[in-house]
């Protein structure tokens, strides 16, 4: 099988360069081991998070990093067994999260995230998804006042720099958004902007379609049987066929590093595994739009009410270890009235990320014709179809709409 380009892992950010590309008249054929979306791409929040100008940078106060030390919160968690594999990535994350560094890449950032409403708003449209885009932002509720006033500062903050918009919401002007959350919040901010898609996976599944609708095949292989075929590339499909391209693009999300090691790139790629359990909503109970509140997120989707965990670190073969669930399934019940869970076992995925906060975007180092879309963290699913662009953009030669400088392989 011929193509021009084979596009390696179809999660949310895979699928949107294989429909850029085809758009641009390249011939792609789009490579993973699963069906399209069935990874970190399948069970996020759902949030498009035009908001998230500024990446998560690691905790920096000692009061933080010693809460986090004793391993019993709910937004963070680690095994012990894994940190000294973790010791170099943390370490560089950590450094990069000091004020100025993290502004710097702040700022970089913010460039990518301007677009991703945009960018979004043209594949689903194309793919007939528009529907999928909630318009109802999201909110981050406060039980604890001084932590409220603090992040209504940097909320404030954002506003100023980056034209991000937000409201600001008093206990009564909370209830009358979500009248079904019954804690005693001491108040919320309204991020606005965000869509809220509430079934991730087709939103991921119709630009899929799309890239089929425009001519793209798609294959079931594996990438690790990416290997050089003169100039360009060959990779084993499942069903026995060999696809050739003149270029490949590594979207395999956290397993991306694994293949590119072989061709001499080894980025620091660490992930951030996180759950997801749905739950029946109790009674008329329900939320409009997904609602972030200690360490978690509510996010009401067609599967249920989905409760989404923060961040856990292990090494990348240990099994599932949901304990951030159980320890925040309480709290939930006590926000919101919940029934019983939809699944039996909870869904886990992984955030790929690196030391810097920045996705790897373009060529990669030393290998003609081989790039790099991965890395994206916390916000994948929100930056696919923008790093879909632009890289689609800079391996067919077009002006990048974005500067890609900052996401580039050889910064590592
Ligand atoms: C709990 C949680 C909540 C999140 N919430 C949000 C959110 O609200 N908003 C947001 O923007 N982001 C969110 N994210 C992050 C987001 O989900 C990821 O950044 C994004 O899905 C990464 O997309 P990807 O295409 O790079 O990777 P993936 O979706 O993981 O896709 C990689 C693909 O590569 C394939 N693959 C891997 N190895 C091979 C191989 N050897 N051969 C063939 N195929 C292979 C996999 O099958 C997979 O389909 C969340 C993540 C988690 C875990």
């Amino acid at each position: 099988m011929q193509a021009d380009v084979v596009v390696l892992g179809a999660g949310m950010v895979g699928v949107s360069v294989a429909v850029h590309l085809q758009q641009r008249g390249k011939s792609v054929v789009l490579l993973d081991r699963r069906r399209p979306g069935e990874e970190a791409s399948f069970g996020n929040g759902g949030l498009i998070q035009r908001e998230a100008v500024s990446p998560y940078p690691f905790p920096r106060a000692f009061a933080e990093l010693r809460r986090i030390a004793r391993n019993r919160s709910i937004d963070a968690c680690y095994h012990p067994g894994a940190l000294p594999g973790l010791l170099r990535p943390l370490f560089g994350y950590w450094r990069n999260s000091a004020p100025a560094r993290h502004a710097a890449i702040a700022r970089a950032y913010s460039t990518l995230i301007a677009s991703c409403k945009g960018e979004h708003e043209n594949l689903a449209a194309a793919a007939g998804a528009t529907a999928l885009l909630r318009p109802v932002g999201y909110i981050r509720a406060y039980e604890d006042a001084a932590a409220f006033a603090a992040d209504l500062a940097k909320a404030e903050a954002v506003r100023r720099e980056f034209g991000v918009n937000f409201v600001a919401l008093d206990p009564a002007g909370l209830a009358a958004a979500e009248p079904h959350l019954q804690a005693a919040f001491a108040g919320a901010l309204h991020w606005t902007e965000p869509y809220a898609v509430n079934d991730p996976h087709a939103l991921t599944l119709s630009y899929a379609a799309l890239f089929a609708r425009l001519g793209g095949r798609f294959v079931l292989g594996d990438a690790a049987t990416l290997a050089r075929e003169g100039a360009g590339w060959r990779v084993a499909a499942a069903d026995g066929a060999t696809v050739e391209a003149a270029d490949a693009v590594v979207a395999l999300g956290i397993a991306s590093d694994r293949v590119t090691r072989r061709f001499g790139y080894a980025p620091p790629l660490f992930g951030k595994r996180g759950y997801h359990l749905h739950f029946t909503p109790k009674g008329n109970a329900g939320l409009t739009r997904p609602v972030a509140s200690n360490g978690f997120l509510l996010a009401p989707m067609r599967a249920g009410i989905r409760l989404t965990t923060g961040v856990e670190f292990a090494r990348p073969d240990a099994a599932p270890t949901p304990v951030q669930l159980r320890r925040a399934e309480p709290v939930a019940r006590r926000l919101l009235p919940l029934g019983d869970a939809v699944e039996r076992t909870p869904w886990m995925g992984v955030r790929p990320c690196t030391p810097d906060m920045l996705p790897i975007i373009g060529p990669a180092p030393g290998q003609a014709n081989l790039w790099c879309a991965f890395g994206h963290a916390h916000q994948g699913f929100t930056l696919g179809p923008t790093t879909g662009r632009l890289l689609a953009e800079m391996m067919t030669g077009e002006a990048p709409f974005v500067d890609p400088r900052p996401f580039r392989a050889e910064r590592f």
